[in-house]
């Protein structure tokens, strides 16, 4: 794939880039690998103020670095700029939480002391995908380089100009050179750097294939790999819950940055009963939407990120309606320049279907009716992803169910997933392992090292 911004809304390539040659990939990792070397010793203190300063300089270029996403990967510019003060946010939190996160642990053992220590690991690469450009970015980046790590970071190649903005941000906040450094390479160069052995774990957020790749090369090194891969969340809706509130949540859970978000709820499973009043209401909200300029403060859904994404969708819709599902709004592409898509919803498919079970990335929903709970379960599970769960009952009993037997790395209650620096982030099943955020997102990269001292 080159690396280029071609612009989602209309199509034309703006800005294209050389992939980094050998000699300069190989200083670069040589670079990352010296400076690890002085940075594990910076103190906590050292760390807080430049972190500090990385969140000011989001939060004072908030516009322009949402201009950027906006032009790169045509995410609603107003949600860019939500996105960008989230990073801010998750800079702050690592910055005044990571002393805590990774104090000492004494325990108490037959030694005269005995505790953990938590000390950093060394150099991480990162390989990012294009949909959320920096926040993905910086939940990885903000607690290992409070941690003591140095990162490296593959972005995806669709938004070089974001990768080389969050370089400079670091940069400009006074982080040591090689600290934090931006990669432009292929997909291809990633084996080689995963088998460099300055570089000691990686952490990926992209698709399954991705994952299994990047995943069985560290593998074979004994690295450590986190992996956030895709979803297809389900979103159960039962006969106690506010029907109307969960139809409007339903619709932003579904078209969040234009549908492509690895929580966005993509199964919306209905109990009998509620089934009719509950699509009517649904199918009204996503007809509303206002698809068009991603810049224009009215637009609701933008265009998808690159053009083989909406074809790719498209072939998705048509195998769907070619199984028999039934098409009660969309279904079609935008015609004309940029990569629009019909918001769009299906119904009458069997669970089971692989168009039922794969990832839907984009503004489409697919509907199930559910006879009672326990049907409900069994076609939230029935995927072999396990990222998030929402579910809208009123009836303590039924949450209680729905909390203990959802496979998912989160189950949202009377709510949609979401992402926020408190709480830890992960999927179960294919949807990958490990956890980013809070204090377990942290503690991911770092030597738990036990430390004994007898008499
Ligand atoms: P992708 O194609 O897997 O790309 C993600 C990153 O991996 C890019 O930097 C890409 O580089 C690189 N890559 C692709 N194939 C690779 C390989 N074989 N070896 C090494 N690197 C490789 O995914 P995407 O289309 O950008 O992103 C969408 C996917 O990400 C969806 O499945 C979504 O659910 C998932 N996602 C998950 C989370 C989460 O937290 N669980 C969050 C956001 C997105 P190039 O661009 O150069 O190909």
């Amino acid at each position: 794939m080159a690396i280029a911004t071609i612009n989602p809304t209309t199509g034309e390539t703006l800005r294209t880039f050389d992939a980094l040659a050998q000699n300069q990939l190989e200083s670069k990792l040589q670079l990352a690998y010296d400076t690890f070397q002085s940075y594990r010793r910076s103190s906590f203190d050292e760390r807080e103020p430049l972190m500090l300063r990385a969140a000011q300089l989001i939060e004072d270029e908030k516009r322009s670095l949402a201009e950027l996403m906006t032009t790169e990967m045509g995410k609603p510019f107003k949600a860019a700029v939500g996105e960008a003060e989230k990073c801010s946010w998750v800079c702050r939190y690592y910055a005044e939480m990571a002393r805590q996160f990774l104090a000492d642990e004494l325990v108490s053992t037959e030694a005269t002391k005995s505790y953990v220590r938590f000390e950093p690991v060394g150099p991480v690469l990162a390989v990012m995908p294009w949909n959320f450009p920096f926040w993905q970015v910086f939940r990885f980046a903000a607690p290992a380089l409070m941690a003591g790590n140095v990162g490296l970071l593959k972005h995806a190649s669709n938004v070089p100009q974001c990768s080389l903005a969050i370089e400079d941000i670091f940069l400009r906040a006074g982080f040591p050179k090689g600290v934090f450094q931006s990669l432009l390479i292929g997909s291809s160069e990633v084996e080689g750097i995963l088998n460099d052995p300055r570089i000691v774990a990686a952490t990926l957020t992209g698709s399954e294939p991705a994952g299994r790749s990047v995943a069985g090369i560290a593998g074979k090194q004994i690295k450590k790999t986190v992996l956030e891969l895709g979803g297809s969340d389900p979103f159960i809706v039962m006969p106690s819950a506010n029907l109307k509130k969960a139809a409007q949540v339903a619709v932003k859970a579904r078209t969040i940055n234009n549908g492509q978000s690895c929580i966005a709820a993509k199964r919306f499973i209905i109990a009998s009963s509620i089934y009719n009043e509950f699509t009517e209401e649904f199918v009204n909200g996503m007809k509303r939407l206002k698809v068009g300029d991603p810049m224009a403060e009215s637009t609701d859904i933008g265009p998808l990120a690159t053009k083989q994404i909406v074809d790719e969708l498209d072939e998705q819709v048509q195998r769907a309606v070619a199984g028999g599902a039934r098409v009660l709004t969309g279904g079609r592409k935008i015609d004309g320049p940029g990569n629009f898509y019909e918001p769009t919803v299906l119904d009458n498919l069997e669970p089971d279907t692989p168009v039922s079970c794969e990832e839907i990335f984009g503004p489409v929903a697919t509907i199930f009716k559910a006879n009672d709970l326990d049907d409900a379960i069994r076609i939230a599970n029935i995927t072999s992803f396990g990222l998030g769960s929402a579910a809208w009952t009123n009836e303590p009993k039924e949450q209680k169910e729905l909390i203990e037997r959802l496979e998912s790395g989160a189950v949202f209650i009377n709510g949609m997933v979401a992402s926020d620096p408190r709480l830890p982030f992960g999927g179960v099943k294919n949807s990958g392992y490990g956890r980013e955020l809070s204090a377990f997102g942290i503690r991911e990269f770092v030597n738990i090292k036990t430390v004994w001292i007898g008499e």
